[in-house]
C-alpha cells in the first residue's frame, strides 16, 4: 500500500507576532518505489513540510493539524519510544548539509558497514561486497574510505550521507536539497542513481529542490509548492505540456 500519506497538514512557527503558517492544508500520497519531486521557490515551505512530516521539526515549528501515515504508522501520535523504532528503519532524511547523519569519529568505511549491519549480520564477504556496491553507486573513491567525515569535501560528505541512507534500505527517503551544494554533473549523476535504486529496491523517494527542471525528467510526479500550499501535483511529463 501507500508508504506515505499526508492529510490536511498544517505547520506553523511560533513568533513574537503570533503563529505564522508555513505549510497550509497539504495532502500527498506516495507509493512504494515512487519518485516524487517537490519544487518551489525559496521560503515556500518545502523544508518545513519535510521536517514536520518526518517528525524532525525543532521549535519554534509546530504541527497545527492533519495526519501523517508513514509505513503504516500514525507518525504524529507515536510515543518517543515507538518513534525510535520507526526512524531509520522505515525512513531516512538527507539534508543539504547532511552532517546530521554522519558520525564525526568514525571512518567512512565503518559508517557504511554499521549502516548495512543495522539489518542483521551479513558475513564479512557479503558486507564488503554490499559496501563496495554502495560506494560505486554514489561515486565514493577508494581513497576516501579511510577518511573521517571532516577530512572530506562537502560533495564527498554528501555522497557518504546518501550512501548511508541507502545502506539502511528504508521504505522512504526524504531528501531536502541533498545535491544543491554539488556541481551539476554530480547532481545529475546522484539523481540518476537514486532513480535506479528506487526501482531496484522499491524505495520511495521524496526529493525536494528549488530547481524544477532538475526534477522533471527524474520524477514520476512533481508537486509545486507556493506560499505553503501544494498548488500543483502532476505526472512529470504533463508539467510542461502545452494545451
Ligand atoms: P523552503 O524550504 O521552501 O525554502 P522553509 O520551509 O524553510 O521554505 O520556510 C517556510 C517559511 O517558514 C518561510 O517563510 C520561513 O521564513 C519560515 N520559517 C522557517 N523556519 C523558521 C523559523 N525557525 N522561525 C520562523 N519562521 C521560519
Ligand atoms: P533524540 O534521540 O535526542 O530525541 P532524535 O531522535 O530526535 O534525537 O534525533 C537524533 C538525530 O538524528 C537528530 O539530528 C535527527 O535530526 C536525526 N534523525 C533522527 N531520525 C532520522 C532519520 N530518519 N533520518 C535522518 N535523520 C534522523
Amino acid at each position: 500500500g501507500t508508504v506515505l500519506s499526508i492529510r490536511d497538514f498544517e505547520v506553523g512557527y511560533v513568533t513574537p507576532r503570533g503563529t505564522v503558517k508555513a505549510v497550509r492544508d497539504v495532502s500527498l500520497d506516495v507509493q512504494p518505489g515512487e519518485f516524487v519531486g517537490i519544487a518551489g521557490e525559496s521560503g515556500c515551505g518545502k523544508s518545513t513540510l519535510a521536517l514536520a512530516a518526518a517528525r524532525l521539526l525543532d521549535p519554534p515549528g509546530r504541527v497545527l493539524g492533519g495526519t501523517v501515515q508513514l509505513a503504516g504508522h500514525d507518525l504524529l501520535s507515536l510515543s518517543p519510544e515507538a518513534l525510535r523504532q520507526v526512524r531509520w528503519r522505515d525512513y531516512s532524511v538527507v539534508f543539504q548539509a547532511s552532517m546530521n547523519v554522519l558520525n564525526p569519529v568514525l571512518r567512512v568505511r565503518n559508517q557504511i558497514y554499521d549502516a548495512i549491519q543495522a539489518h542483521g549480520r551479513p558475513d564479512r564477504a557479503a558486507l564488503d561486497s554490499r559496501a563496495r556496491e554502495l560506494f560505486a553507486l554514489v561515486g565514493i573513491r577508494e581513497s576516501a574510505l579511510d577518511a573521517y567525515p571532516h577530512e572530506l569535501s562537502g560533495g564527498m560528505r554528501q555522497r557518504v550521507a546518501i550512501a548511508m541512507a541507502l545502506a539502511l534500505e528504508p521504505r522512504l527517503m526524504i531528501m531536502d536539497e541533498p545535491t544543491t551544494a554539488l556541481d551539476v554533473v554530480v547532481q545529475r549523476q546522484i539523481l540518476q542513481e537514486l532513480s535506479e535504486v528506487r526501482q531496484r529496491l522499491g524505495i520511495a523517494i521524496v526529493f525536494i529542490t528549488h530547481d524544477l527542471s532538475l526534477l522533471v525528467e527524474m520524477s514520476d510526479r512533481v508537486a509545486i509548492m507556493y506560499a505553503g500550499e501544494l498548488v500543483e501535483l502532476a505526472p512529470a511529463h504533463e508539467l510542461y505540456a502545452q494545451p
